[in-house]
């Protein structure tokens, strides 16, 4: 079975994508899900859509937890928590994204386990935002390896019926050249079976420590108190500077950090107060020389020895 979930925002053709790609999947005679998620719609809000296809009946339901392809409409998204990229990827896992950073640098950053592919925003449906996810869905149908282009247009027919001409002309040949495109790539989505009950595997839990309850919960009753609050307990991810690439712009972590738990050492480096930082990689996200990177904390913790 081929699992596929493509995240972005809302307004990119994420959902138009996967809808697309099961489509293609369905004419090449594939029993297929497709079904996008998302909150309380607008856009620009990260949304995702996830697309099974299989050529024998699919028990599976619900989201996908172990994808065999991530693709990433929008690099923004990729250190924001809360949009959960890279849940169960892993090594076999390609992950797909449009950026104009180079793949090895999002496999540092985000200790990614698996292939990573860069598609470059600027030559990604021309540059534009709202044509990206047709240029995701072009290459991933191509990198499959077992549908056909014939199928690919079919599908994008039908699909962008209710665009007008000019905005469906255009979407169809950005998701064709992209198909294209990636013959010259080695790279192909390995299909995985399809989870058994009996050899189901439950997701890893993070242990997390007691909390003691006047540490959870302190009684605060006056301002400046905010301290006693160890938000520090809420980080699933940890980020961490790697100094030697740091070139001390603290005005910009610093400031950004809605914990205020970036402080500033005397020679102007940034110092995490990992009391109160609470993961949410917004200091990731604004520094300018990549030099925060993120490691879940349950790893963090076993690295720097304090992992009982
Ligand atoms: S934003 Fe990045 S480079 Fe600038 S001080 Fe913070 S960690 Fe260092
Ligand atoms: S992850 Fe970064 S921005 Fe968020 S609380 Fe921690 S130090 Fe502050």
């Amino acid at each position: 079975m081929y699992r596929i979930r493509f995240h972005g925002r809302g307004g990119q053709g994420v959902k138009t994508a996967s809808r697309i790609l099961g489509r293609a999947f369905f004419k090449e005679g594939y029993d297929v899900q497709d079904a996008p998620r998302y909150g309380a719609e607008r856009r620009g809000a990260p949304i995702f859509a996830y697309v099974r296809a299989s050529r024998t009946p699919i028990h599976e339901r619900g989201i996908i937890q172990r994808p065999d392809c991530i693709v990433v409409v929008d690099d923004t998204l990729m250190p924001v928590p809360a949009a959960a990229i890279l849940q169960g990827c892993e090594q076999k896992t390609l992950v797909l994204i449009i950026s104009d950073l180079p793949a090895e640098k999002w496999t540092h950053r985000l200790q990614i386990q698996g292939k990573v592919l860069c598609l470059p925003k600027s030559v990604a449906g021309k540059g534009s935002p709202l044509l990206w996810g047709m240029a995701c869905v072009g290459a991933v149908t191509r990198l499959l390896g077992v549908l056909s282009r014939e199928a690919l247009t079919d599908a994008l027919r039908q699909e962008l019926v209710t665009l007008d001409s000019a905005a469906a002309e255009q979407s169809s040949s950005t998701a064709l050249q992209y198909f294209d495109k990636m013959a010259a790539t080695q790279i192909v989505i390995q299909e995985s079976s399809p989870a058994a009950a009996t050899t189901y595997t439950s997701p890893r839990w993070l242990d997390m420590p007691m909390e003691i309850g006047p540490q959870t919960a302190p009684a605060i009753y006056a301002g400046a108190t905010s301290e006693k609050l160890a938000t520090g307990l809420w980080r699933t991810q940890r980020p961490i500077i790697d100094y030697t690439v740091c070139n001390r712009c603290w005005w910009l972590c610093s400031t950004f950090c809605p914990e205020g738990a970036i402080h500033v050492d005397s020679e102007g480096f940034p110092q995490i107060d990992y009391t109160h930082c609470k993961g949410c990689l917004v200091c990731l996200v604004q520094c300018p020389t990549h030099a925060i990177q993120a490691l879940p904390e349950q790893e963090a913790s076993r690295l720097s020895g304090e992992e009982k």
